[in-house]
């Protein structure tokens, strides 16, 4: 992205010297005549990388309509008009990140599930790129700390996780709970889009439970008080919000948001501090009225 932003930079900066070159005529046409061509084949060349650089976003495979709409109640509660916004942000996601299928074969429904867990969280902005991920490894079950496939129940089992250090712009998510996450939609327990909104945390360089580039600044100090007040009822047994919420201020924001967008109603009857801050921060006021 940074290439592309850089080469169309150098091709306004030849357009602006050939066109001020001309319209000031203070050359004669046959001095002129070197520097127009040099501009124009220097505007061919860049605009020729761009392309080459650039992937092409294909267009939303028809026989996936069947598979969005079955397994995404988000998507089937958008207008139509929604719909077909929220069609092409998943297509243009799927240009700008790679997903690996760890000895398995990526099926549609993988595709379908991991787009729409990456463009939910951030469908109430116009436009939204993950500069933190280049890819998504999917393991068919759940794995270990050393991204090791685990069996044994009594250990560590990972369902999903963002990378960091030589494992960063990547995520590794669990087949199993990718499909689990929306088997149930109201269970308030969603895999991949807990990891999706781990990376938003993320993307100010820091993963601590406050998402600056989504959250405005007058909202970061109520939004810290409410996380270790909501953090302390988890410990008193008197919240509905799932335990692991409170293992830090990133796991709470990433299970909050779960249950946000999986039920978005609830979480503003029980909690409506919470889904204000939320709905405000995601710029989505996705609960229903009564
Ligand atoms: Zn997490």
């Amino acid at each position: 992205m940074v290439i592309l932003r850089l080469l169309l930079s150098l091709s306004t900066f030849f357009g602006i010297v050939l066109w001020t070159v001309i319209a000031e005529q203070r050359l004669s046409l046959y001095y002129m005549s070197p520097i127009i061509i040099i501009a124009l084949v220097g505007i061919a060349l860049i605009l020729l990388v761009i392309r080459l650089f650039k992937k092409d976003v294909d267009a939303f495979p028809d026989s996936w309509e069947a598979i969005l709409s079955s397994h995404v109640h988000y998507y089937r509660d958008l207008s139509p008009e929604n719909q077909l916004k929220f069609k092409s942000r998943m297509m243009l996601f799927l240009s700008e990140v790679s997903i690996e299928g760890i000895e398995i074969e990526i099926e549609d429904l993988d595709k379908v599930l991991i787009a729409a867990s990456a463009i939910i969280p951030v469908f109430g902005f116009s436009e939204w790129h993950y500069n933190n991920l280049d890819y998504i490894l999917l393991y068919p079950e759940y794995f270990g700390t050393d991204y090791e496939y685990i069996e044994d129940q009594s250990k560590t089992r990972i369902a999903g996780m963002v990378g960091t250090g030589h494992m960063s712009n990547r995520m590794i998510l669990s087949r199993h709970a990718l499909r689990l996450g929306f088997s149930d939609q109201e269970d308030r327990y969603n895999t991949a889009i807990h990891e999706f909104v781990h990376l938003i945390d993320m993307l100010d360089g820091e993963a601590d439970g406050i998402p600056t580039i989504i959250m405005e600044h007058q909202y970061t100090i109520p939004w810290l008080d409410l996380i270790h007040k909501k953090i302390d009822e988890i410990y008193e047994g008197q919240s509905d919000i799932r335990p692991y919420g409170a293992t830090n201020q990133t796991e709470f924001l990433s299970v909050v948001s779960e249950y946000f967008f999986e039920r978005p109603e609830m979480l503003k009857e029980t909690h409506p501090e919470l889904y204000k801050i939320l709905s405000k921060s995601f710029k989505q006021n996705i609960a229903r009225p009564n």
